[in-house]
């Protein structure tokens, strides 16, 4: 693989991207506080609100296959490098999840799909009102 192609992909699984920061400053305006990248979890979730015991994973839709998403498409090129490789990522989040959640911690997965301008509100609200439910 060549190295522009990898260099995007590397920027698509980085941290603190745009979605991940909108659910930050969402939660922060609302008076959450929370840590990032939580190092104490499997799988150092992105954010992470110890008081309610639940970790948030911001997921990149190509990276993470998106079931059923637009975004979520494998390039022809190559193929035979990212689909090894998206599996392998899939078969981690899943893990991760049984981890998590063994541990008496909820996670909620949120997608980059659905922060787009017409839905993030709504997704939001979602998140607000689960954390809501944890008061422990
Ligand atoms: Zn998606």
């Amino acid at each position: 693989v060549k190295n522009g192609v990898n260099s995007v992909m590397s920027r698509i699984k980085s941290k603190n991207t745009k979605p991940e920061i909108t659910v930050r400053k969402h939660l922060f305006s609302k008076g959450f506080r929370y840590r990032i990248h939580y190092s104490k979890l499997p799988g150092n979730p992105d954010i992470a609100l110890p008081r309610y015991k639940t970790a948030i994973m911001v997921n990149g839709c190509f990276w993470h296959a998106h079931k059923n998403c637009k975004l979520n498409r494998l390039p022809k090129k190559n193929l035979e490098y990212w689909e090894p490789k998206i599996r392998k990522n899939v078969e981690r989040d899943g893990r991760i999840k049984n981890e998590i959640e063994k541990s008496g911690w909820n996670l909620i997965v949120v997608w980059e799909c659905e922060l787009k301008t017409n839905t993030s509100q709504q997704t939001l609200e979602k998140i607000v009102s689960s954390l809501q439910l944890r008061v422990l």
